[in-house]
């Protein structure tokens, strides 16, 4: 029978750390989206607007939508957060980007759990699965189904097992049972806030992407705004300080999953080593990873500017010089 427990038992059995039920109705979190694109902060991310009335609502995408089925798997892996690396050549990429790509394999666990609902419904039904990649505002739904708050980073936490999670959604016609919307347990903390190299969190909960480093060494093309080059460091790809900072990422727990550990291609690589390689050698480093979305090009640009921060930087023995001259 299929019901909101047997789904979520399901889920679990599918490799899913979280399963929640959300309604498909009118969520009040999910009106800032135009206010957020009319203040500019989407840069040049232009499909968001083209897509922002059926981002408004999960109706627009599928008008016999009842529910949505929300999905969190934790992709944290055993390896020490970036910003705790003192070496200065180390090339930075966002701990989600270390595996496989998640659209694929998150994307097929959601698709099994589909099929299986199928079987087990009674009456057909309708129903739209996304990874990422669908018109749809995951994060509100999310925390409507009680997978976790959205924090003043703008990322889904959930209390025990922090913000390194891919969320999935399935919208469906369903009339299942919904869970309770999660708290939000951020407080007084303004940590990720005070930690944000580009001024990026503007406010609590609202995410300039013209400054943040994920938007400019993934989602821009061409050039990288001077003023911001020299924020960006050493990151070559994406971003993680204002989570690794968050007290709720304090002791995450590791995933043994096989898919987010980290290629060894990208596991702890230096500038220079990326610096020499052949366009043919970055595109091969890229396939079957998520980092495939910025192209050859675009990591390059990144490369180069990330080595040019690095060579700027000051090292320890001209900081020791300069002091005691
Ligand atoms: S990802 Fe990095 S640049 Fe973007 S808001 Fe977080 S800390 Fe700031
Ligand atoms: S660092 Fe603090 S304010 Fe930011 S998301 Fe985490 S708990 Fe919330």
């Amino acid at each position: 029978m299929l019901t909101s427990s047997t789904i979520k038992d399901k889920a679990r059995g599918l490799g899913f750390d979280l399963c929640g039920i959300a309604p498909a109705g009118d969520l009040p979190e999910l009106t800032f989206f135009r206010e957020w694109l009319e203040r500019g902060y989407a840069g040049e991310m232009t499909y968001l607007h083209r897509s922002a009335a059926r981002r408004a609502d999960v109706r627009n995408v599928l008008p016999s939508a009842r529910t949505v089925v929300v999905t969190a798997t934790n992709y944290n892996t055993d390896r020490p957060y970036s910003t705790e690396c003192a070496d200065a050549g180390r090339a930075h990429v966002a701990r989600y980007a270390w595996g496989d790509d998640y659209h694929d394999v998150i994307g097929g666990r959601l698709d099994a759990l589909l099929s299986w609902m199928r079987h087990e419904a009674a009456e057909p039904f309708e129903a739209r699965a996304y990874v990422d990649t669908g018109p749809v505002q995951e994060r509100v739904y999310a925390q409507h189904a009680g997978i976790g708050w959205i924090g003043k980073n703008t990322c889904v936490i959930n209390p025990e097992i922090g913000s390194w999670i891919f969320l999935g959604v399935i919208i469906c016609s369903l009339p299942l049972e919904v869970d309770l919307a999660a708290l939000d347990r951020c407080g007084t903390c303004t940590l990720c806030l005070e930690a944000c190299p580009t001024g990026a969190i503007v406010a609590p909960g609202v995410l300039d992407s013209n400054r943040c480093i994920s938007y400019l060494t993934i989602e821009l093309r061409g050039d990288i705004p001077e003023a911001m080059r020299a924020a960006i460091g050493t990151h070559i790809y994406g971003c993680d300080i204002c989570q690794e900072v968050c007290p709720w990422n304090a002791t995450p727990p590791r995933s043994p999953d096989r898919a987010w550990q980290p290629r060894s291609v990208w596991d702890r690589v230096d500038l220079l080593t990326l610096a020499g390689c052949t366009d043919d050698e970055l595109a091969d480093s890229l396939r079957g990873s998520a980092m495939r979305r910025t192209r050859v090009q675009g990591l390059r640009r990144n490369i180069d500017t990330a080595l040019g921060n690095a060579c700027d930087a000051e090292t320890p023995a001209t900081r020791r010089r300069r002091t005691d001259s």
